[in-house]
């Protein structure tokens, strides 16, 4: 007869997993890094996946650059369109929800996303860092005068360029551009990483500066991405499996606990310790 008093581990979570949650519960600080990755489930494709359809056509580096917005805005919009399009249409998926389960739960303090979707706020998180910016708002290059992206694509639908009601020049999407300097929610990244005892990185490439040099900072690193990437051999977790099933797996080991007895005894969250071991 099965010991009925004893929690069964569910079969999906591997050892890696369950390692994975052994660091999640003792890091004093744990930091989600996101990438294009953890939104394929949601029907967005990245970039570095075979095959991706919105950017098999085009090269993201040309069509989403400074250059492209100044030099070429009616093409410039009419991709943003698409994106917005693409975008909207999507739910967050099980990844996202356990994400904001974790952060909920007292395991994540922050979260830097290098995705311009939206879909961790939309799943709940609230701590969330956009290092590449978002589609929600326009804002004018002259005046600064901010515009609900609604508004925005309304104009190019109509075959109009995006102009500001109040001094008629541009308005440019708050998402960062390729050429563009990074917003202050990088050096917030940097500054959150640097103090946290474990970064761990969902969907990315690790690929795209700067953020790419943000798991070097890290004092420890898992790694959760369905390709290898060039930091594999320096984490001391790598996770080959999708995002969700694996994020979903690490919601339910955190919650088991490593060593199989429950929740820690402090209650709410992590073992309370500031390192890991
Ligand atoms: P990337 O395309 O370079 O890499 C994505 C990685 O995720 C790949 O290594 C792939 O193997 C992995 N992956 C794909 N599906 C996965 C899944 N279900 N589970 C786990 N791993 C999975 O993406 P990146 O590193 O984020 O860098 C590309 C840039 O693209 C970023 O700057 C980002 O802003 C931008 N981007 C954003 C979106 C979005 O907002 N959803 C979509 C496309 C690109």
């Amino acid at each position: 007869m099965p010991d009925s008093s004893v929690p069964e581990e569910p079969s999906s979570i591997s050892r890696e997993i369950v390692e994975l949650a052994r660091m999640v519960r003792n890091a004093g600080k744990c930091v989600v890094l996101t990438g294009a990755g953890i939104s394929t489930e949601s029907g967005i494709p990245d970039f570095r996946s075979p095959g991706t359809g919105l950017w098999s056509q085009v090269d993201p580096m040309a069509v989403l650059s400074a250059t492209a917005f100044r030099t070429k805005p009616e093409a410039f919009y009419q991709f943003i369109l698409k994106l917005c399009e693409t975008l909207q249409a999507a739910e967050p998926n099980d990844g996202h929800r356990a994400l904001a389960t974790l952060e909920e739960m007292g395991f994540v303090d922050v979260l830097v996303t290098q995705n311009i979707d939206g879909l961790h706020q939309r799943a709940g998180s609230k701590n969330v860092l956009e290092v590449h910016g978002h589609l929600r708002t326009g804002t004018c290059v002259k005046c600064g005068k901010t515009y609900e992206m609604g508004l925005v694509l309304d104009a190019v639908r109509r075959g109009e360029l995006p102009k500001c009601s109040a001094c008629r020049a541009m308005i440019k999407p708050d998402v960062v551009l390729f050429e563009d300097p990074l917003p202050i929610d990088f050096v917030l990244a940097q500054q959150a990483v640097v103090e946290s005892d474990l970064l761990i990185a969902v969907g990315s490439s690790l690929e795209v500066a700067p953020v790419c040099y943000l798991p070097a900072m890290a004092s420890h690193l898992a790694i959760i991405n369905l390709m290898p990437t060039g930091y594999d051999s320096r984490a001391d977790v790598v996770i080959r499996a999708k995002a969700g099933r694996a994020l979903t797996a690490l919601v339910d080991a955190v919650c088991l606990g490593s060593d199989g007895n429950g929740r820690s005894e402090q209650g709410n969250g992590r073992n309370g310790g500031s390192s890991i071991e």
